[in-house]
């Protein structure tokens, strides 16, 4: 059943459906031999015994009605002579005529034996009655008939009928008998193949089943797995990947999100623009690599400072961040904005040639304000801008926030 397995969906679905056709197909052809079978029983029960028993009773009866009671009726001048040629005439056409038809049907060795002598019983008898016949024809006197003889010839023919229709009855027991016979076996064996085909059918389709299930395991856990990746890598594209931080792709995203949700709530905003001092001259004193190391340091001190869900972290390019917060009043925002600064120097990186501070520093532009309709979106940046450029230029190592266009506080 291995290749089962190895099959693609749609080709386990047409296996399937194949096989239940096939299955058909075989049920369908075994069903209707034995059906034939059936027919052919039938067939023989019928027309092998049933129809020659009922015409050797018509053969019977037209001795006995047909021909004796006419002559018995003729012997007492019951009837007229015409009307007894005309009755023994009939009679006698419609017993060979039966006769003939009898002989037609299918016979045993056995039977044919005894039919030649019951042949010539008949031929026999019936000379006897085509005498009579003659006799009636040409108006002959049968008040003086041998009733004896008649009875006789009757009782002789209906021995010899009696005889057949016992073997024919006894043949029809027989076949009756076959017939169950075989209706029973077909009905078994119909039975057993349609079992057979069931279970076969039953173990494919566990199997096709089974490894469709599989198919679908596999798919899901590489669905999963896409899934992950995908997540991965989209979080890959909205990380900076020397910081860590959310980079400038996520601030774009994120940035117009928060301040509609803020502007729903009618919730203040607060947006930070953070910059290095002197960041140049520290490159240029400690190299690239020290630079580096010193924006994951700032970056970490970020980190570590705005820790709640609603806080967001960027660096935005360079030795720039951007901080965004929601539902930040004006004197959080700058206590805040005051804890970064003195993070920052906390950390103690020497920067000798920097013209503010022993340690690294940096300076920060702060807006914070609440959001209503009449605020846009591109107003805090240009705001936050603003006011970092007041921070550089009153003196760097400060934040300067502002919680209005026009007005600005120096730290
Ligand atoms: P200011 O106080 O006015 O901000 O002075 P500054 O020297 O910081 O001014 P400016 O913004 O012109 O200099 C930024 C410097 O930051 C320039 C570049 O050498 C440095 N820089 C930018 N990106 C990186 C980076 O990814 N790694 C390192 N090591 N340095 C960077
Ligand atoms: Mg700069
Ligand atoms: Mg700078």
């Amino acid at each position: 059943m291995q290749f089962i397995g190895a099959l693609k969906l749609r080709s386990k679905l047409f296996f399937l459906f194949l096989l239940i056709t096939i299955g058909l197909i075989f049920f369908g052809i075994i069903g209707t031999s034995y059906v034939n079978a059936m027919k052919k029983n039938m067939d023989s029960l019928y027309f092998g015994s049933l129809i020659p028993i009922t015409e050797l009773n018509e053969i019977v009866q037209t001795y006995n009605n047909g021909l004796a009671n006419t002559i018995y009726k003729a012997s007492r001048n019951e009837i007229s002579p015409s009307e007894t040629a005309s009755n023994i005439e009939t009679s006698l056409r419609y017993i060979n005529k039966k006769w003939k038809s009898y002989l037609s049907h299918f016979k045993t060795e056995d039977e044919l034996e005894y039919l030649e002598y019951a042949n010539l019983e008949i031929t026999h008898t019936n000379a006897y009655f085509y005498k009579v016949l003659d006799a009636a024809k040409a108006s002959r006197d049968f008040s003086k008939i041998s009733i004896n003889t008649l009875e006789k010839k009757v009782a002789s023919i209906h021995d010899v009928m009696q005889k057949l229709i016992n073997y024919e009855g006894n043949m029809a027991n027989y076949e009756r008998k076959k017939f169950l016979y075989a209706y029973e076996s077909i009905l078994i064996k119909i039975g057993t193949s349609l079992g057979i085909i069931i279970i076969a059918i039953l173990i494919m389709l566990y199997y096709v089943f089974a490894s469709i299930q599989k198919d679908q395991t596999k798919l899901e856990i590489a669905a999963k797995k896409l899934k992950i990746a995908n997540k991965k890598l989209e979080n890959a594209s909205y990380t900076d990947s020397l910081t860590n931080l959310h980079n400038r792709r996520y601030f774009n995203f994120i940035y117009d999100r928060e301040i509609k949700r803020a502007k729903r709530n009618r919730a203040y905003v607060t947006f930070m623009m953070l910059d290095i001092d002197y960041f140049k001259q520290y490159n240029d004193t400690y190299g690239h690599v020290e630079g580096d190391r010193a924006l994951k340091s700032v970056a970490k001190v970020l980190k570590e400072t705005l820790k709640r869900p609603g806080d967001y972290v960027f660096r935005l390019g360079g030795e720039e961040f951007g901080i965004f917060l929601s539902d930040t009043d004006e004197t959080n925002s700058a206590n805040l904005a005051r804890e970064i600064c003195e993070a920052v120097k906390k950390r103690e990186i020497k920067h000798e040639q920097s013209k503010v501070h022993e340690f690294l520093t940096l300076s920060i532009g702060v807006v914070c304000c609440i959001a209503d309709d009449a605020l846009e979106e591109e107003v805090l940046i240009s705001r936050a801008d603003e006011m970092l450029y007041e921070a550089k230029e009153s003196g760097r190592n400060r934040y300067i926030i502002t919680s209005n266009a026009s007005k600005a506080k120096i730290a």
